[in-house]
C-alpha cells in the first residue's frame, strides 16, 4: 500500500490488516510515560505525550521528543495527518518539542487553514515562540488557556483548562467532556493545589503526571502521596500514572498501583504504548506487537516493559 493511502486509512482510524487489533472508538494511547529531563535525555522511558481520539476530536497532548516517531511506529497504525487538535499544557521542551512537526502533519496539503491548537499565552513569547510562525499561519484556530475556560474542539468536545502551578511558567490541566461519553482529565506538571478535588471531581478517568516518589520543597511536581490524597477524595474509576521520574520507576509500577488503588479506583502505572478504551476503562484489550518485538497494548495490565525498568 502506498504511504498516502496508508495515511488516509489511518486518518479514518481504520487499522490496517489487523481486524483483531483495532483501536476502540474513543481511546487514549500513551506515546511516552517519562518525566524529568534526565528521563527524557536517557529515553529510559519514551517521551511524546498522549494521543487521544474522543468524539470527533483526534490529536496529541504535550508532544515531547519522539512524539512523531511513536505515532509512526504505532500498531495499529496512527498518523499525524489524521489529527485535528494539538494541546500543550505548558511550554517546557519535554511537552512541546514536536509540536511543529505534528502541526505540519495536521495541516499538510491543505489549501485552507486546518486544525485547533490550545496552548498557553507564554508559548508565544516574542522571539521565543514554541509554535513557529510558519506553522501557526496554517492553523485554523489558536486558543489560549484561561482558568475555567471551556475550549470547543471538533464534534462537540469541550476541554476545560485548570490552572496549575509549575516553576514559573503558565501551565494548565485539562478536563475533556462530551455528551454521551465519559469525562476524563489530565493533571499535568504541578504542585498539588487545594481546588483539584472540585475541578477534577467528575472525571471517570484521570491521568496524572506523578513525577516524584516523595514531595520535595520547591519542586512543582506531584508526588505519590499527593496523588494518593487526590484520589482519596475524588475516586475516579480509573487513575493512570504517567510522566514518572527515575526514583518512582525504581520504586516499581506494581508498588505504585498497589499504593494508589482502592475499592473504588483502579490505578495503573502507564507503560509506553498503553491504550485505554475511554468507554470501557476497566476492560482489558488485546496486546499488539510493536516494532522491535515490544508489546504494548493492554488496558493497564502489565504489558511488557522496557528492560531495566
Ligand atoms: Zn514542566
Ligand atoms: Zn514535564
Amino acid at each position: 500500500m502506498k504511504i498516502k493511502d496508508r495515511c488516509e486509512e489511518s486518518a479514518r482510524n481504520i487499522p490496517l490488516n489487523m481486524p483483531e487489533a483495532k483501536y476502540p472508538e474513543n481511546f487514549i494511547r500513551f506515546l511516552g510515560t517519562a518525566g524529568t529531563r534526565f528521563m527524557m535525555l536517557s529515553q529510559r522511558r519514551s517521551t511524546g505525550g498522549i494521543w487521544f481520539s474522543y468524539g470527533a476530536s483526534r490529536g496529541v497532548i504535550d508532544p515531547g521528543p519522539g512524539s512523531l516517531v511513536r505515532i509512526c511506529e504505532a500498531v495499529p497504525c496512527l498518523s499525524p495527518i489524521g489529527i485535528n487538535a494539538l494541546i500543550l499544557t505548558h511550554r517546557h521542551i519535554d511537552h512541546s518539542s514536536d509540536v511543529n512537526v505534528l502541526a505540519e502533519g495536521m495541516t499538510l496539503n491543505s489549501a485552507e487553514k486546518r486544525g485547533d491548537v490550545l496552548m498557553t499565552e507564554d508559548c508565544s513569547e516574542p522571539g521565543d515562540s514554541v509554535l513557529l510562525g510558519f506553522a501557526e499561519k496554517k492553523i485554523k484556530r489558536v486558543h489560549r488557556h484561561e482558568d475555567g475556560k471551556k475550549t470547543e474542539l471538533p464534534g462537540g468536545v469541550t476541554v476545560e483548562s485548570v490552572q496549575h502551578r509549575h516553576h514559573g511558567v503558565q501551565c494548565f490541566g485539562l478536563v475533556f467532556r462530551k455528551e454521551g461519553l465519559p469525562t476524563w482529565g489530565l493533571v499535568s506538571d504541578t504542585s498539588a493545589l487545594p481546588d483539584f478535588p472540585s475541578r477534577y471531581g467528575d472525571c471517570e478517568i484521570l491521568v496524572m503526571n506523578v513525577t516524584m516518589l516523595l514531595p520535595r520543597a520547591r519542586l512543582d511536581h506531584l508526588s505519590l502521596p499527593d496523588a494518593a490524597s487526590l484520589l482519596g477524595v475524588i475516586h475516579p474509576k480509573l487513575a493512570l500514572v504517567t510522566h514518572m521520574g527515575g526514583m518512582l520507576l525504581d520504586f516499581g509500577p506494581g508498588n505504585i498501583e498497589k499504593l494508589l488503588s482502592s475499592d473504588r479506583t483502579k490505578t495503573v502505572a502507564a507503560s509506553d504504548g498503553l491504550v485505554v478504551d475511554l468507554e470501557r476503562p476497566l476492560a482489558k484489550i488485546k496486546a499488539c506487537k510493536l516494532p522491535g518485538g515490544r508489546r504494548a497494548l493492554s488496558n493497564g495490565i502489565s504489558a511488557s516493559r522496557r528492560s531495566g525498568i
